[in-house]
């Protein structure tokens, strides 16, 4: 992000020229590209990485919250990128981070996907590593301050994982005498789980949404990143309802990748949807967490 957007940004949120170099005033509004730029700005604004260590000092002061997404590296069926978990959580976590102005962390990309990893391509954390990496991440912001920990993730695979690791922090923090290591809470949201989102799942794709390379999650990596759609051939009959156990076994069951989902019937637009339901979904639970932490001291 260049200065001139940032002074034409500095102005306020009601700013909607983005000023380019050479070329002058543009109109967000009537540019998708300006648009583009405009709202990346606005997003960035509230991303860790992006801050001063006196930035994160001052928000401190107003907020003792922070939101993580979590995704996963594993293939998502002839079609969906490798990426598609992480993308997901980051996308609408970076927008949860603007609606509500939350500072937002670095995106944890590998997660817990053993049983994807007869895939090439397919990265995993074992359990026992992730609980580890969700300790050791939770721990460094907790000794500056930070209480509230919210996950928004993109995998079902870290869910039992997640909770163990939440288990794992409450403990670890007492025994190293983290300063307000009581009063830590951590919290994760799967953002497919949404009540909006999975309505319009159901509506758009019935069964055909499937759980694994579903059409939501593929539409929604669709509209972050046009340019990575991609088209492959997908057998009509699709494998479905088996018990996971190894990833050979897993990929000996659902050959393709594929859980019961035709991810065909993804479209950007779609993607779009899926985006600001829950977005706005999330950000409601994400205030209403920092609430109900805040009452109970
Ligand atoms: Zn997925």
């Amino acid at each position: 992000m260049t200065d001139s957007i940032q002074k034409a940004v500095s102005v306020g949120d009601r700013a909607r020229k983005i000023y380019f170099w050479g070329i002058g005033p543009i109109d967000a509004q009537r540019c998708d590209f300006a648009r583009v730029k405009l709202e990346r700005y606005r997003e960035s604004r509230m991303l860790l990485h992006l801050s001063t260590w006196l930035e994160v000092e001052d928000y401190l002061e107003r907020s003792k919250g922070i939101i993580l997404p979590i995704g996963s590296t594993e293939q998502h069926g002839p079609t969906g990128l490798i990426g598609t978990d992480a993308i997901c959580a980051e996308a609408i976590a970076r927008g949860v981070g603007e609606v509500t102005q939350a500072l937002v962390a670095p995106t944890i990309n590998v997660g817990m996907a053993l049983h994807h990893t007869a895939f090439p391509g397919s990265m995993s954390l074992r359990p026992s590593t992730l609980i580890l990496l969700i300790r050791d991440y939770i721990t460094s912001l907790a000794r500056a301050g930070f209480t509230r920990f919210f996950f928004i993730n993109g995998h079902g695979g870290n869910v039992a994982t997640l909770k163990a690791a939440f288990a794992e922090v409450y403990a670890t923090l007492v025994d190293l005498n983290v300063p307000m290591a009581e009063q830590v809470q951590c919290q994760v949201s799967n953002w497919y789980m949404c009540g909006a989102v999975y309505r319009l799942a159901k509506e758009l794709y019935g069964d055909q949404e499937g759980s694994h390379a579903t059409p939501s999650e593929v539409a929604l990596t669709q509209y972050v990143y046009p340019e990575a759609i991609k088209q492959a051939p997908l057998n009509e009959s699709v494998a479905k309802g088996h018990t996971i156990y190894g990833a050979v076994d897993f990929r000996r069951r659902y050959p393709d990748g594929r859980m019961g989902s035709n991810p065909a019937l993804a479209t950007p637009e779609h993607g779009k949807q899926f985006y600001e339901l829950a977005v706005k979904e999330l950000s409601s639970t994400y205030l209403e967490f920092l609430g109900a932490a805040s009452s109970q001291g």
